[in-house]
């Protein structure tokens, strides 16, 4: 597998993982700045140099003015990874459990916007299907909003099956 880098905020937080090469790019525009490497080398007819593990963010972005992104992981953040219908003491869940749930549902005209999308399990969003939350009385524990910050959650790594360069870098899972 290609290898990856780690990319980290200026104070040393997990944000993205990227590929080598946009890695090394943001490397040569010095707006990052290595952290660790890995052993293996790139080597052009001139030059040598290891490819980085870890690289960190020399200032954080300035989000644009349109606002923070509609995406999916963006909205999952917006969420803190819990299913909007479960109880709050479900707790957060992997991505590959969550999907997005139409408040208002695409047949009575809702929208795939900040304002109508909830971050809901598939058991969840295959009972509320097409009905409107008062008809099923499913109701989301967060109105949906557009965010104006997200929390950093971070890419979720697996720690056993993460490079050992990025091992320092990773968060202690409780
Ligand atoms: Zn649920």
């Amino acid at each position: 597998m290609e290898p990856r880098t780690l990319l980290l905020t200026p104070w040393y937080f997990p944000i993205k993982v990227l590929r080598w090469q946009d890695a090394v790019k943001m490397r040569y525009e010095n707006t990052a700045d290595v952290v660790a490497e890995y052993e293996d080398e790139i080597s052009s007819p001139s030059v040598t140099w290891r490819i980085p593990a870890v690289i960190r963010l020399r200032r954080m972005p300035v989000g644009n003015k349109r606002g923070i992104k509609f995406s999916r992981s963006n909205v999952y953040q917006r969420d803190g990874y819990r299913c909007q219908y479960c109880p709050p003491s479900a707790g957060r869940r992997a991505a590959s459990d969550l999907t997005f749930d139409h408040v208002v549902p695409r047949a009575a005209g809702g929208r795939t916007t900040w304002d109508n999308i909830v971050t809901a399990c598939r058991s969840c969003n295959l009972r509320k299907g097409n009905k409107r939350c008062d008809d099923i009385g499913m109701f989301p524990l967060n109105a949906p909003l557009r965010p104006r910050f997200l929390p950093l959650a971070g890419p979720r790594i697996e720690r056993e099956s993460a490079p050992e360069e990025w091992h320092a870098f990773l968060p202690e899972i409780a």
